[in-house]
């Protein structure tokens, strides 16, 4: 009677559907995490993410130490160390969460008959790293919602199961070996202010985010400098707080600010249902088909000027030095970093998505690759020819400028509304700033963009 449960993206003990069933009627559980070989051959270990990864190993170790557990982690092939672990500890059940990536599903459809051939039977669980599992709403004459404002009505009309309290106990059975656990320090090349990792510092940031910041969120989301977000995304990214428990905790705040977080949290259960229904988008255009991109090569310096941060539009570059001293970005940064790549300097989004997902701490697959497609007009926006111009969106989102001088120290003597336009100082003001002339004229860029849409 011992049941093995595989951690992937739910690193947490509070609200967790299958550490519940693997553990009812007292039976005996080995809580497995395996730092599965394919993550890194497919190029997705980013250093900022195992530091992160590290944090919420350690802690989901500390607090099953609390209840009388452990955590078992190995290294190698998925596949073969849950077997193997199953066979050592006389296991006849393995639960999981169940996840939309194509890889997350070769994972499921080779650990399914590996485990029957041994006698072992799989449990996947639906609702926990979602709050709506994907395909449980559908429109009327297709498998997916392609469109948002549908998929929320029909989303905010379901009925959420409850929220699980984390196990009193989890008993380990003897015998079952450990790899040492990861630490940050073991991790190159980590961004300096990235934030720390799991369950306990996601839920205090949830409970002081419940308390005071969702108030204003409604009114006050979209502003640069004033972090006025959540920051809760490597945490759903990790699975260290639960969906469904959000939305629950939040829909009782019941404040307008509550109800705009709702929404968002909804647009990261949209994705997943249109990766799940669609796993082909992770990479492959969406919707509408582009292959029109400037090559890599000829786009070379454009490229290379977008990701460090110098193209010579502040707003841009503060978004892009943000990314990579945090490892995070605003929203509003990556809509404007995106739109700039994919629309003005015309590179293809795969581009840019691969440098965000090199770099994000909540670099996640469903969430990156379409909210690209959505800024590039691939995806599911219902306005794909839309152009954001960087000049007149960091007056309205950054009016004092604020964010801008935070992460390009070159402007910190320039006032705005110069600070967003620096290029159209006079005399000795322009001479002496070290910061560079922009690197496309916003009309030429657009004209590009428009030319080659129309041409399909
Ligand atoms: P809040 O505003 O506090 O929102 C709460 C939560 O809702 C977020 O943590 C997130 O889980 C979800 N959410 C918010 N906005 C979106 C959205 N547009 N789509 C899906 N879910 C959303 N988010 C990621 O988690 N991982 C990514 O890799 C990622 N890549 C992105 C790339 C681009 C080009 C763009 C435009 C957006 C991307 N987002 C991604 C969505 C969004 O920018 C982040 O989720 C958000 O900035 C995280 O900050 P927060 O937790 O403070 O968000």
């Amino acid at each position: 009677n011992v049941s093995v449960v595989l951690f992937t993206s739910d690193l947490r003990l509070h609200d967790h559907p299958p550490l519940r069933a693997a553990g009812d009627g007292g039976r005996q559980v080995v809580p497995l995490f395996v730092r599965d070989r394919a993550v890194d051959l497919a190029g997705f270990a980013a250093a900022n993410r195992l530091a992160f990864l590290s944090d919420c190993l350690r802690d989901l170790d500390a607090g099953l130490r609390e209840r009388g557990g452990r955590l078992v982690m190995r290294s190698g092939d998925v596949v073969d160390q849950v077997c193997r672990v199953a066979a050592e500890a006389d296991a006849d059940e393995v639960h999981m969460a169940a996840e939309v990536s194509a890889f997350a599903r070769r994972r499921e459809e080779r650990l399914r008959p590996a485990l029957e051939a041994e006698g072992r039977r799989l449990h996947v669980h639906d609702t926990v790293t979602t709050a709506v599992a994907p395909g449980a709403v559908t429109p009327a004459s297709a498998d997916h919602f392609a469109v948002f404002t549908p998929y929320f009505r029909q989303w905010s009309a379901q009925h959420l199961r409850d929220t699980l309290a984390a196990p009193r106990a989890v008993r380990v059975p003897d015998g079952v070996g450990s790899e040492r656990l990861p630490a940050r320090g073991d991790v190159q090349g980590v961004s300096e202010g990235l934030a720390s990792g799991g369950e306990r510092e996601g839920r205090d940031r949830l409970t002081a985010w419940l308390g005071g910041g969702v108030a204003a969120y409604e009114d006050r989301h979209d502003d640069l400098a004033g972090d006025a977000t959540s920051r809760l995304s490597p945490h759903l990214h990790f699975g260290t707080l639960s969906p469904v428990e959000l939305v629950h905790r939040a829909r009782l705040a019941g404040t307008p600010g509550a109800e705009a977080f709702v929404r968002q949290l909804a647009w990261r259960d949209f994705h997943r249902q249109v990766l799940a229904a669609r796993p082909g988008a992770a990479t492959a255009d969406y919707r509408t088909k582009h292959d029109r991109w400037r090559s890599a090569r000829s786009a070379r310096e454009d490229i290379e000027a977008w990701k460090e941060g110098r193209t010579g539009y502040p707003v841009i570059d503060a978004g892009m030095r943000q990314l990579r001293h945090e490892g995070w970005m605003h929203n509003r940064a990556r809509l404007l970093t995106a739109c700039f790549l994919a629309k003005t300097l015309y590179v293809d989004w795969r581009i840019g998505a691969r440098h965000f997902l090199d770099l994000l701490v909540d670099g996640d697959l469903a969430n990156n690759q379409l909210n690209w497609q959505w800024v590039a007009g691939t995806g599911t926006d219902t306005r794909p020819n839309r152009v954001l111009n960087p000049i007149t969106q960091a007056k309205r989102h950054d009016p004092d400028g604020v964010y801008v001088r935070r992460w390009v120290p070159e402007l910190e003597g320039v006032e705005a509304p110069s600070v967003h336009e620096p290029w159209k100082l006079q005399g000795l003001d322009r001479a002496t700033l070290d910061y560079p002339d922009p690197i496309i004229d916003l009309p030429d860029g657009l004209a590009r963009f428009r030319q080659a849409r129309e041409r399909g």
